[in-house]
């Protein structure tokens, strides 16, 4: 048994650490259990001190240290990877709402509170918080921050970061970094909070939030519109938002592929409309007005005009309105599974990649043409936050083909992407960030230059590289 281990029981106690190897197994392989790796341990502090007691053990054991929220991730970055002695720090036990301030509309919350629980302590104080993603469920605040997430509403509220007013933070030097005034306005040197934010545990590990409240919607209208032309989509996506504004929420785009992939996995989302259109949209606008009229309100008339409109001039081929909030999670439950879906094919390369809106047509139709051209019948299965520019695109092997047909093929069909995002002035992550996943492909995306201040402000920060080591920078 190494030696930081009894350490780390003293610091923490019996139940603060797990080194039986059944007890390590599912904190050291990623939710796609695509990457894994080796740890001596998990350490579980439940305080910011403890967190920097473990952090002073490890400099002091030269062990490497890989934070963990809820192991949600998509690009390998809570997964330990290479030989280095390593621990894995879960954030899991550090789950506290520190406050909700509701005359400040702000609410202060440990890194290890899982997002729905978040959700829903704030909805039962009356506020709202926005940030939703399919795996609230599990993954915790801290992650959404360390990867910037995104998620469905970002249209009108942002990413993590544009809710995020002030973080707490361990450092490499297991000083605490604390910054949680919750201040609107703070011009005072170097913007710090958002360096750590997005910074996937390779520069602090992120202890604790302050963020926004907002005022909760009176209600949701959702609309599924079948629709063959991508360029059409984007005319549509700006005609709601001039009308609309921002009450527009979410603007999603599934491929029929995504669907067809997600009905096998899931029958119980098999909807006519599905296949109606090469694609289907799932728009969602929020009320914040009583009714103006006695049977509807102004956003739900913008939206049934606005689609009326794209009927009569042919533009889209179907839509149906949610009549009730239990539809409106229905929709939302086909959307949410497509990442679940695609989860349980035997392999498959994940974009997570964005553009500005007026490139996406031209992406999507040329980087079409040229996979179907060069990789005889693979699949497409694209989808995403259309709203934002984000494309989950995503490729499957062909029907039929052998089961190494993307380990065979993975390095050619990324190239070809990876050349048609930079043609098209893309980004290679949108919101799932680097990890192992993107790292050898970052150089070559961001250039020299911001690579290498991306390396002085590592070693800056962590001159010993304990912190999440090989993740992000190579
Ligand atoms: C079904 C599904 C749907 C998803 N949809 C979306 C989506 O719509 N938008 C989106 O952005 N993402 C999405 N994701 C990806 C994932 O949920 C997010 O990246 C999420 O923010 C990760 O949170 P986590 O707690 O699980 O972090 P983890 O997976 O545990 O960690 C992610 C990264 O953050 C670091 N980290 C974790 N906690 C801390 C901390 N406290 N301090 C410092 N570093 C830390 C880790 O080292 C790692 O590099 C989805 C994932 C799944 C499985």
């Amino acid at each position: 048994m190494h030696a930081i281990i009894q350490r780390l029981q003293d610091c923490l106690g019996p139940a603060g650490v797990l080194f039986e190897k059944e007890d390590l197994a599912p904190y050291c392989t990623d939710w796609r259990g695509i990457f894994s790796g080796t740890a001596l341990a998990v350490a579980l502090p439940k305080t910011t001190q403890q967190v920097a007691e473990v952090v002073q053990l490890c400099r002091a054991f030269q062990v490497k240290l890989i934070p963990q929220g809820g192991n949600t991730g998509l690009c390998g970055g809570a997964t330990p990877e290479g030989d280095d002695p390593q621990i894995i720090l879960s954030l899991k036990r550090l789950h506290q709402i520190r406050e909700i301030d509701l005359e400040n509309q702000t609410i202060t919350v440990e890194a290890g509170c899982i997002l729905q629980t978040l959700q829903e302590k704030v909805a039962a104080s009356g506020a709202f918080f926005p940030l939703s993603l399919a795996a609230q469920g599990s993954c915790t605040i801290g992650g959404n921050l360390a990867t910037n997430a995104g998620g469905i509403n970002v249209l009108r509220y942002g990413n993590t970061r544009d809710i995020c007013l002030g973080i707490e933070a361990v450092l490499a030097s297991g000083e605490v970094y604390s910054q949680l005034k919750g201040l609107r306005k703070d011009n005072t040197g170097y913007d710090l909070k958002n360096l750590l934010i997005g910074s996937e545990g390779t520069l602090g590990i992120i202890t604790a939030g302050v963020f926004k409240l907002f005022t909760a919607p009176l209600g949701h209208y959702a609309a599924l519109v079948a629709i063959d032309d991508v360029s059409q989509m984007i005319a549509l996506l700006q005609e709601l938002q001039r009308r609309a504004g921002n009450e527009l929420c979410a603007f999603e785009m599934m491929s029929r592929e995504s669907l067809e992939l997600t009905i096998r996995h899931f029958p119980q989302y098999n909807r006519p409309i599905f296949t109606a259109g090469k694609y289907t949209l799932l728009i969602e606008l929020a009320n914040f007005e009583e009714e103006h009229s006695p049977t509807s309100t102004r956003v739900q008339e913008v939206l049934e005009g606005s689609l009326e409109n794209y009927l009569v001039k042919g533009a889209i081929s179907d839509a149906a309105i949610a009549s009730s909030q239990a539809q409106v999670n229905e929709f939302w439950g086909i959307r949410h599974h497509i990442t679940l879906a695609q989860a349980k094919e035997p392999g498959n390369i994940k974009f997570d990649i964005s553009f500005a809106i007026s490139k996406i047509a031209g992406f999507i139709e040329s980087t079409d043409a040229l996979l179907k051209e060069q990789f005889d019948g693979v699949k497409i299965i694209n989808f995403g936050h259309l709203g934002d520019g984000n494309l989950h695109y995503n490729l499957c092997a062909p029907e039929g083909a052998s089961v190494d047909y993307i380990a065979n093929h993975e390095k050619s069909l990324t190239e070809v992407v990876i050349a048609q995002i930079q043609l098209f002035g893309g980004s290679i992550s949108a919101e799932h960030g680097i990890g192992q996943l993107k790292r050898d492909y970052l150089f070559q995306h961001r250039g020299g230059v911001a690579y290498q201040m991306m390396k002085d402000i590592k070693k800056a920060l962590d001159p010993e590289n304990l912190l999440n080591p090989k993740k992000v920078l190579l």
